[in-house]
């Protein structure tokens, strides 16, 4: 295991930014509830929040990567100001930016944060991972009241927000109906994308 933390790292052609390690869930699926912090060859386990600048100051060239992901073993809403200042400077290059988020931010600040991410972030991938709060509870185990209510909340404020909007639910766990839960985001107007467990990218 290495002991320098790991700010970005490479999956195919985009760079994802690993800024946040900690979230509000204990999803049950995830590998990071289960011990492990690793994607792929690359640990990320932060030995402490990052600021904007130690990671830009630590990023590679940025054109010749497709995509900019803010993503991780955490949840980049967290440390909203350290995402927008990192987005900002992507964008500054013509980079395409992504958030992958639980959609708790707005929950999480007490405001509604989705035009200020927008200012800087062009699509966003939302984890609804169920189609009820019960089913919700049981696999995500959100520390915040009303949790599942916050997501789709901020599904409906990003819809008229970004340029795409993409929903996901993992395909396989206990209860969980793949089928309703894209009736979900697409009546709400957004994308569905089924994900797998343990798949990453
Ligand atoms: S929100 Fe993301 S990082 Fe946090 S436990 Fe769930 S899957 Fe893992």
């Amino acid at each position: 295991m290495s002991n320098v933390d790991v700010y970005w790292y490479e999956i195919r052609n985009s760079l994802y930014m690993n800024v946040c390690n900690r979230c509000t869930l204990r999803c049950q699926f995830c590998p990071k509830t289960q011990g492990c912090n690793q994607v792929h060859q690359y640990d990320l386990s932060l030995g402490k929040q990052p600021s904007a600048n130690e990671v830009i100051e630590s990023l590679p060239d940025l054109l010749g990567y497709k995509e900019v992901v803010f993503c991780g073993y955490g949840e980049p809403t967290l440390r909203l100001k350290v995402l927008v200042e990192i987005a900002r400077y992507c964008k500054k290059f013509g980079i395409k930016t992504r958030l992958n988020t639980d959609g708790l931010g707005n929950l999480v600040h007490k405001r509604d944060i989705v035009p200020e991410l927008a200012e800087v972030i062009d699509s966003v991938s939302i984890s609804l991972n169920a189609q009820n709060a019960e089913l919700y509870g049981k696999h995500c185990k959100p520390q915040l009241k009303s949790a599942y209510y916050g997501v789709h909340q901020f599904i409906r404020r990003a819809v008229n927000y970004f340029n795409e909007v993409r929903v996901t639910a993992i395909e396989g766990l206990d209860g969980v109906d793949i089928n309703e839960c894209k009736e979900i985001a697409e009546d709400y107007g957004a994308i569905f994308v089924p994900r797998y467990l343990d798949k990453v990218g």
